[in-house]
């Protein structure tokens, strides 16, 4: 039986989109098993994402019908209308910066919420999961170089709201999410992978709790994210393709 076409492409367009997804996403699991071997990690470990953002839920099919299941969307508008056409057994990651208007919307839509980036959006969030008699999983988003383009908690910050967003009862706090700045040699951006690593064992051992997860590497450096530790990466473009504004 032949896949079914979408909208607006033709069949041999439609063809060639799949075999592109298919490939990109062997090639993808093959570079991280290289560097799961470098580093002597278990490749179990890892979680790709595929960041589906700016593409349509025909391509979400297409990973989906090739074996995977964890995908990412970075804005409510839009993960609202892909999520209803896809299957149910797909596991949603919120990725991008969440409005407080939001949080309603999305809390029952994700697995995972990599960016709660302030103590006073952690707070809502957990009275909002209380009123919607949800526990849902969070990340802390940290942007350690400081830039004012993207969100997170400095280092310090952390340190000085570890305690108070420990205590919110109803969130789940799995680890920590960075997206460092771009660079152009994906080894510029080890320090950042490494430094969210060691800020995160030691929020670890100053308040005895286990934080597992960490959410960092994209299609230009996922392999040095690798290497220093992270457990989820987030890969769009070295999946889907270059996205169109
Ligand atoms: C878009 C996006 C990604 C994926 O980026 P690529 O470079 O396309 O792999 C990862 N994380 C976040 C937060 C994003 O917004």
């Amino acid at each position: 039986m032949a896949k079914p076409v979408s909208q607006g492409r033709s069949n041999s367009t439609q063809r060639i989109i799949v075999s592109h997804i298919e490939q990109n996403l062997s090639e993808i699991k093959q570079r991280m098993q290289h560097a799961c071997q470098r580093s002597k990690r278990d490749p179990a470990e890892i979680t790709l994402i595929a960041v589906s953002k700016n593409f349509p839920a025909d391509d979400v099919r297409i990973a989906y019908e090739a074996g995977h299941t964890q995908f990412g969307e970075n804005r409510w508008q839009e993960a609202e209308s892909k999520i209803p056409l896809l299957p149910q057994s797909l596991q949603w990651h919120y990725i991008g910066s969440l409005q407080r208007n939001k949080v309603r919307k999305v809390l029952p839509h994700f697995c995972l919420i990599h960016s709660i980036d302030s103590l006073r959006l952690a707070t809502y969030t957990n009275e909002l999961a209380k009123e919607l008699g949800l526990f849902p999983r969070v990340l802390l988003q940290v942007n350690l170089a400081g830039e004012l383009s993207k969100g997170g908690f400095s280092a310090e910050e952390l340190y000085q709201d570890a305690a108070a967003l420990l205590q919110l009862e109803r969130l789940e706090i799995c680890g920590l999410m960075t997206v460092p700045p771009a660079v152009e040699d994906p080894e510029q951006a080890r320090k950042w992978f490494r430094g969210v690593r060691e800020l995160r064992d030691q929020i670890e051992s100053l308040h005895s709790v286990t934080l597992p997860v960490l959410s960092m590497g994209m299609s230009g450096d996922f392999e040095v994210a690798i290497e220093e530790g992270a457990t989820h990466i987030r890969v769009g473009t070295s999946i889907f393709g270059r996205r169109q504004y």
